[in-house]
């Protein structure tokens, strides 16, 4: 499975439908929920129909679900995948499925450029997370990419032995030290291990799992690349399954997501109440974006607003349906949220998508830390 980058989203996010309207659609096809294929074949007939009935005879969009039809009942394999992302414009040649082994939000958007939200959403959460599993005699190290195992080494060092020791003894050495050494060394060759598995794989997390004495002998020892990027400590034997270790690291990794999030929001807050470089409600957030001054747009999980989109500048607003800025006539769009998020994409801002963020929905779960 090709993993999804950032360089991909901003691509997508940046191509217009030219000769007809671009259709996005999501499946979380997530054989636990999901469990038969038929299931989900119904639940996607279901969704195309209301799709169609939408797309109003646009013969571009009603090939375009034709195809993503097809694909479902026929192209699509489950066993690694439980979502998947299509994109399709059949005037323009335009077919990009996106395979993910997360799920995602079910539906359909049909707008002039591709509905990249989800996507974006999707990279921020799942960052790739190195854990370093450590005891006196192991190293193990993985490398976690949108919740898959993408690289692993290990390490097995014998201690000294009983014989080894009493031959030291003899020459003034003691076991106590000796062990101590051996130890020592077995840490930074650990340390060794998870910097050439970084040099390899790069990962923005590090999660240490050692009892404690070891866990702070190890991280001492590590380039101070990789120190910089400890996340936290997991709660996980050496000896564990890799399925056990990816869970924890998820939970440390949602975590860190969390308290970046909460920083960000903070910031944003403390911009609004000086009014300076600040921008709350989605109101105000899309007037900014029509002036380019987005640095940063934060939206809270799952929000949703109806709006409107200038057929003359393109803009966005929240009120229709003349146009502020031109005076153009403006047309409905289902969800400026997720148009918010592409024209900030389009722009090379930062989005931030908050999980439960009670500051910022009481901001009017949209907000923006502006250029000017
Ligand atoms: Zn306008």
């Amino acid at each position: 499975m090709a993993a999804i980058t950032e360089a991909a989203i901003r691509e997508l996010a940046a191509m217009k439908g030219t000769r007809a309207p671009i259709t996005s659609c999501y499946l979380d096809v997530d054989g636990r929920r999901l469990v038969r294929h038929k299931d989900l074949e119904h639940e996607v007939d279901v969704l195309l129909k209301g799709a169609r009935a939408r797309a109003d005879g646009q013969p571009s969009v009603r090939a375009d679900l034709q195809r993503i039809e097809d694909y479902v009942h026929h192209g699509l394999d489950r066993s690694r995948v439980r979502g998947v992302a299509i994109f399709a414009c059949s005037a323009d040649d335009l077919w990009r499925v996106v395979e993910l082994s997360v799920p995602v939000r079910t539906r359909v958007v049909v707008n002039h450029a591709p509905a990249v939200g989800q996507l974006e959403s999707i990279l921020s959460e799942h960052e790739p997370i190195g854990v370093l599993m450590v005891d006196r005699q192991r190293a193990r190290m993985f490398v976690f990419a949108l919740g898959e195992l993408v690289e692993r080494s290990e390490l097995f060092e014998e201690l000294p032995r009983e014989t080894d020791v009493r031959g030291l003894r003899d020459r003034g050495g003691d076991h106590p030290q000796v062990l101590e050494a051996h130890t020592h060394q077995h840490l930074r060759n650990a340390a060794q291990v998870a910097f050439e598995v970084w040099s390899q794989h790069p990962f923005n997390h590090l999660a240490i799992a050692a009892p404690d004495d070891l866990a702070r002998q190890l991280e001492a020892d590590l380039h101070p690349y990789l120190r910089g990027r400890l996340s936290g400590r997991l709660a996980v034997p050496v000896t564990a399954g890799h399925a056990e270790v990816l869970a924890a690291a998820q939970q440390v990794e949602s975590q860190v997501e969390r308290r970046r999030e909460a920083q960000i929001v903070e910031r944003l807050r403390e911009a609004v109440a000086v009014g300076r470089k600040g921008a709350a409600g989605l109101a105000d957030v899309v007037d900014a974006l029509g002036d380019h001054r987005v640095d940063t747009l934060l939206v809270s999980q799952g929000f949703s607003a109806p709006g409107w989109r200038c057929d003359g500048c393109n803009r966005l607003a929240a009120m229709g349906r003349r146009c502020k800025h031109c005076g153009g006539e403006m047309v409905e769009i289902d969800d400026l949220v997720e148009d918010a998020v592409e024209e900030a994409l389009a722009q090379s801002c930062q989005v931030e998508i908050c999980i439960g963020n009670a500051d910022l929905d009481v901001m009017g779960r949209a907000g923006a830390l502006l250029r000017y």
